[in-house]
């Protein structure tokens, strides 16, 4: 039989790609359910972009580019960097991968040493631990609780630092709580990073443009351009312009990092697809309304879904700053006994629960490394959120 490698036998599938399998399975057996485990844009990739796309395969961007990326939307990248991020990076800092997931796996791969600790905040995005214990690291998972807006403090992290501490991984926005950091909030951590200059900086700022209420998000690069030779800032087209399945990321950082990254790249993918390079550079370069248009768009089924579940027995609801993400506490239905007679014992439960008798499909917090909650993806239509929550609602009344 299959003997498989150490490494690969302790790694958990992704939970959210399980979801989705689920669901679509469960959908093409005729169930109907409600999907809010969509961890992508519902919406299509805007025409302009898909047009360039069509023009570059015609044109005869069919080849192999570059490892790093095109020096065209490497360029493009540099630009959006500075006009959007207020920072500086030179094309040789770039390098462009098959998503951001790529290139935090890469980044891992060429730093991490056998037992390298990388700090992880929870909640925390599914897949950032598996990617460190896979690549040999350890990840120390700091949990950040709802009385700290699901964000790390300066006092959690350097509490957290110890003489093996490779890396942080910031997300903010964060995949699942929708936490956005301050500025001032990102400048108490930098300054904590600052006193420890074997610690290296991981920013995911893939939900940089779906912040509400007047929120921003900020770079802590921008914050403290000291920490710039020792972070890598990833981020990606799949998020902000409806792109998931092109698979394009990029990476900044220092040189050495970013030519590490590439060769491991040059061995494995060689580089990503050239189509989808001409269109991440149509989608960097071109008309950046549609970024607006569906960040007001899930602002307004970010309010409805509040509103359809406040006072839902037994859900603890905080209002994200950013993402598309409800993370209710799901603290009160612990305990509680179901019409068939089970007793809910934690989110995987509930999340069952829901599925079973709301007919709604929800991720449970347990994956993201902070129980017990759920998290409910409004990035789907106004019908499935108002049929969704009605429906969560009743199936939370049933247990009372
Ligand atoms: N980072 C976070 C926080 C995410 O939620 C995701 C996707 O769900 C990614 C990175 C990966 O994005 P990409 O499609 O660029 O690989």
């Amino acid at each position: 039989s299959l003997k498989l490698a150490e490494r690969v036998a302790r790694l958990k599938p992704s939970a959210s790609i399980a979801a989705k399998k689920k669901v679509t399975e469960l959908l093409a057996s005729g169930r109907s359910v409600v999907d809010f485990t969509i961890g992508e844009p519902d919406l299509d990739t805007p025409p302009h972009i898909i047009d360039a796309a069509i023009a570059a395969m015609r044109k005869g961007d069919t080849h192999y580019t570059a490892t790093a990326g095109t020096p065209e939307l490497r360029e493009a990248i540099c630009a959006k960097l500075e006009r959007e991020n207020g920072v500086r990076y030179r094309p040789d800092d770039i390098v462009v991968g098959c998503g951001a997931k790529q290139l935090i796996f890469e980044a891992f791969a060429a730093t991490l040493s056998q037992g390298d600790e990388v700090i992880v905040p929870a909640p925390h995005w599914v897949s950032y631990p598996d990617i460190v214990g896979v690549n040999e690291g350890v990840p120390i998972v700091v949990a950040c609780g709802e009385n700290v807006g699901f964000k790390l403090t300066p006092a959690a992290l350097e509490k957290a630092i110890t003489p093996k501490t490779r890396w942080l991984i910031l997300n903010s926005p964060n995949n699942p709580s929708g936490a956005v950091y301050s500025r001032e909030e990102m400048r108490d951590l930098t300054d904590v990073l600052k006193r420890h200059p074997n610690v290296w900086l991981m920013t995911d700022e893939i939900y940089e443009h779906l912040v509400y209420g007047g929120r921003a998000s900020a770079s802590p690069v921008q914050i403290a351009p000291e920490l710039a030779a020792r972070t890598m800032i990833v981020n990606g087209v799949s998020k902000a312009y409806a792109m998931t399945g092109w698979r394009v990321g990029y990476a900044a950082g220092p040189k050495d990092l970013v030519d590490a990254v590439t060769k491991l790249l040059g061995q494995s993918t060689t580089c990503a697809s050239s189509v989808s390079q001409a269109a991440a550079l149509a989608a960097l370069t071109g008309d950046q309304s549609h970024i607006e248009q569906t960040r007001r768009l899930y602002a307004t089924r970010r309010v409805r879904m509040i509103e359809l579940l406040e006072g839902t027995p037994g859900l603890r609801l905080s209002k994200p700053d950013g993402a598309f993400y409800l993370y209710p506490s799901v603290a009160g239905l612990i305990g509680r006994k179901t019409t068939s007679g089970y007793v809910l014992k934690d989110d995987l439960d509930v999340a069952l629960y829901l599925l079973d008798v709301a007919n709604v499909a929800v991720m449970d917090g347990t994956s993201y490394g902070l129980s017990p909650y759920l998290r409910l993806s409004f990035a789907t239509s106004m019908s499935a959120i108002e049929l969704g929550c009605a429906n969560i609602r009743k199936a939370c009344e049933a247990l009372f």
